[in-house]
């Protein structure tokens, strides 16, 4: 026996050594999605980015997150469905692509301190990426309005956290405020390095795929994000590395749906804390992604969400947070054409807030320690 498991462990060895180069498959077939030897991403676009040959990187090796296919949901809307599943970044969340850019930029200028609003990921990843460069990290969060993850996350991770007595879009303003007249750099999406390190989404999505999907589906909130990879997608296309553009379906929650609306929500209300923003700071330029692609922006309900948070989780055994769910709502509640290929972007780990999965399911049953009671329970 062991000598079986050293043949394998040798015949690994020579494997890597080959390195053979990972074909680039047309959607609909598979999906390329190796991590030998990730380098995070900034070097893996470094053509891309804004960022100086002498900068010091800051990176936990984040993005390379999986393109999921998603045979059930496939079947649903009779589409090709991928769920790019952001959660599996090192904090978490997709924020962490921004994040290292931001903070490697400020952390290159010399920056002693970072500073965000948040309604949780944000700061937990700003509060990871500062700790990483040795740069202080203050965050303004709404009370009782983030997830019990999220909030751990920041502390952990040694940022000082306040707790604003209102919402996010407050702490926003107070923050800009701030970066005017404090020594601290803004790492919310309102710092272009943030959109810039977010659009390599959409290169990872081309990359895997070797094509632009037909639609991409995704949250929107600040609307930092459908705004990235509206930027990503241009970019991939302008350099030939793709040959089309998918068109923009952003999705907010009903109850903070300022876009949708056409005017700011003052007390935005939804179960998807995520994506609780009633004055967008991207607000214009996820209005062009839309236009642009010819796609849409609309809303869908809490229970909608609830409704795709549960499908994802029961059914393509993907775990995602509460606005995550928004982008495949948004699918599954205006269609495709027959046969499109789709992407749904999973923006945040569904561990980020366990309170809501808790308050989906029913509590498990209690019972006796014995082999008789547990079998009187089982249907077996
Ligand atoms: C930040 C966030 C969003 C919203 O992204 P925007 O860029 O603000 O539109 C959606 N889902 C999750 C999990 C997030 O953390």
């Amino acid at each position: 026996m062991p000598q079986g498991d050293m043949t394998k462990f040798e015949s690994q060895g020579d494997m890597t050594e080959c390195e053979p180069q990972a074909p680039r498959f047309i959607c609909g077939g598979e999906v390329n999605n190796t991590k030998t030897k990730w380098r995070g991403i900034v070097e893996e676009y470094r053509s891309f980015l804004p960022i100086a040959e002498t900068d010091k990187v800051i990176t936990l090796l984040e993005g390379a997150t999986p393109l999921v296919p998603a045979p059930k949901l496939s079947e649903r809307v009779h589409a090709n469905v991928f769920l790019k599943y952001e959660g599996l970044n090192p904090t978490g969340s997709f924020k962490d692509r921004g994040m290292t850019m931001a903070i490697t930029n400020a952390y290159n200028q010399g920056a002693k301190a970072v500073i965000c609003a948040s309604t949780g990921n944000t700061s937990a990843s700003a509060a990871a990426y500062a700790a990483r460069a040795g740069l202080g990290c203050i965050v303004l969060i709404p009370q009782g309005h983030i997830a019990l993850g999220k909030l751990a996350q920041a502390l952990i991770h040694g940022a000082t956290v306040l707790q604003l007595k209102g919402n996010f879009d407050q702490a926003l303003a107070i923050v800009r405020e701030l970066g005017d007249k404090a020594p601290v750099t803004i790492v919310n999406s309102v710092n272009p390095y943030r959109i810039e390190g977010q659009k390599t989404g959409a290169f990872e999505i081309v990359d895997a795929l070797g094509q632009a999907p037909d639609f991409h589906f995704i949250p929107v909130g600040n609307a930092g994000n459908i705004t990235a990879y509206w930027k990503g997608y241009k970019e991939y296309r302008d350099r030939n590395l793709s040959t089309k553009l998918p068109k923009m379906c952003g999705f907010q929650a009903q109850g903070a749906a300022p876009i949708v609306l056409g005017y700011p929500v003052e007390n935005p209300e939804t179960v998807a804390s995520a994506i609780r923003i009633g004055n967008p700071a991207s607000w214009q330029s996820a209005l062009d992604a839309r236009s642009e692609s010819d796609g849409m922006i609309e809303s869908v309900h809490d229970q909608e969400i609830l409704e795709a948070y549960r499908f994802l989780a029961s059914q393509e055994s993907v775990f995602c947070e509460p606005a995550s769910a928004a982008s495949v709502a948004g699918l599954l509640k205006v269609g495709v054409p027959s046969g499109s290929n789709v992407v749904c972007v999973l923006t945040g780990h569904g561990l980020k807030d366990p309170d809501i999965a808790i308050s989906q399911i029913e509590p498990p049953r209690v019972v006796e320690a014995s082999f008789q009671a547990v079998m009187a329970e089982l249907d077996l």
